[in-house]
């Protein structure tokens, strides 16, 4: 029985998001990028690409750097192959999460592959703190198989990438912000609970079907939108007539200023500037490593 102090978060903002081309001409779904920092702090972007047209998405995201943040991936459906000056080069494929920290810097291609069907996917750009901006890039690829799933009485099916739900870990984890990342499908008319970190900016997404993520609200949040929650210390889900699948994320706030270039994300303008010119110069790598095939 929750304290009488006990809260559960309320829905305080949704975006619905916009229709934008990025890379080398991938239309995507942005939910929320430059204008709503600070308010999903430490959380930068969140990009939804689904389409069954390939003209949509083959073009990918040739070469590009990338400093100061970490790129999350996470494939519904779909191959997305990728290569980077890390070394790293292979395929993200259905159910498989890329979760990259560029520190002081990385160049790679994130290149989607022509299918049948609905490419589906996500990518969220997580800032890093000052004192992470310039360490030491790090990479992980995760399949799909070694994610723990948890799942409930009430048929609630819950995969944890990164954090945790019901003493199942994450392998995703030692992060900067603590993020919790959880895909969570609760079955019609069933309501999910988790607790979170008070403090941490959370929201979800739902994939499919539709919801009540606020108890006081009655108002189901549609498939496709971002719902940020306010403070608190749990999150209560409520299914609709066709149940819903969600995302579930959560991190500690950085609360530093941010200086944004495409790609790059720091703290000041002049480390921005200094990046610029160690991408012409040839500097911006740090951590060079020979290109290998799998
Ligand atoms: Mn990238």
């Amino acid at each position: 029985m929750p304290s009488a102090h006990h809260r559960v978060r309320s829905v305080e903002a949704e975006f619905g998001g916009l229709e934008a081309i990025e890379g080398a001409g991938v239309r995507l779904r942005r939910l929320f990028g430059h204008a709503e920092v600070p308010r999903l702090d430490p959380f930068l972007l969140l990009d939804h690409f689904r389409s069954s047209d390939p003209s949509d998405y083959v073009a990918g995201f040739p070469w590009h750097p990338h400093r100061g943040i970490e790129t999350v991936t996470y494939m519904l459906n779909g191959q997305v192959d990728h290569g980077d000056t890390l070394g790293n080069r292979g395929t993200i494929d259905s159910g498989d999460v890329q979760w990259m920290s560029s520190g002081s810097g990385i160049m790679h291609q994130e290149m989607p592959r022509r299918m049948e069907g609905t490419l589906d996917g996500f990518q969220l750009w997580v800032n890093m703190p000052s004192r992470s901006k310039m360490s030491t890039p790090e990479y992980r690829g995760v399949r799909g198989s070694a994610f723990p799933t948890v799942n409930t009485d009430s048929g609630t099916r819950v995969k944890v990438v990164a954090g945790t739900y019901e003493g199942a870990l994450g392998p995703v984890d030692q992060l900067p912000v603590d993020p919790t990342y959880l895909d969570v499908t609760v079955r019609a008319g069933e309501t999910f609970t988790a607790p979170t970190v008070p403090g941490h900016t959370t929201f979800a997404y739902p994939i499919e079907g539709s919801g009540k993520f606020d108890p006081t609200e009655h108002r189901a949040i549609p498939a496709r939108t971002v719902a940020v929650y306010g403070d608190g210390e749990s999150v209560e889900v409520r299914a609709g007539a066709d149940g819903v699948r969600f995302l579930l994320v959560s991190g500690r706030p950085i609360g530093e200023p941010v200086a944004w270039y495409g790609p790059i994300v720091m703290n000041k303008q002049e480390e921005l500037q200094e990046a610029i010119r160690e991408l012409r110069s040839g500097d911006f790598i740090k951590d060079k490593h020979p290109v290998v095939d799998e």
